[in-house]
């Protein structure tokens, strides 16, 4: 096993805490479930001065978020799955051929599924 388990760790973590803070940003935890996160709704935001026109933006507001927050939240996803793989001893090996994923692909995609043979096979 040629790949480096705390350093791939400390990627992982690393990332995980800056995308946390990219999640707040735009959403909320889920109450019920840690690893679900919700877009955070207009009326939660400050609206104090509201009229029509920030109205109209706070909603559209919330349509982006929706759309960022999906896209962060499947990259979160991907990283706790591959913290998770780091204490199981299952990292860094690929989920279609179960060989070991190229070091220098998991420099770029710490939290990468498969090696390069099957990065576009689903
Ligand atoms: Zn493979």
């Amino acid at each position: 096993m040629v790949t480096d388990y705390k350093y791939f760790k400390k990627k992982l973590e690393t990332e995980k805490e800056l995308l946390e803070k990219e999640l707040e940003k735009v959403g909320r935890r889920n109450p019920d479930n840690l690893s679900d996160w919700e877009p955070t709704p207009p009326e939660d935001r400050d609206i104090s001065q509201a009229d029509e026109n920030t109205v109209a933006d706070s909603i559209e507001g919330y349509e982006d978020n929706a759309a960022i927050l999906e896209t962060l939240e499947a990259r979160y996803n991907d990283i706790l799955s591959g913290l998770d793989k780091i204490k199981h001893g299952t990292y860094g090996r690929c989920q279609i051929c179960g060989e070991e994923i190229e070091v220098e692909r998991l420099e770029a995609n710490p939290s990468a599924r498969t090696c390069k043979q099957h990065m576009n096979t689903k």
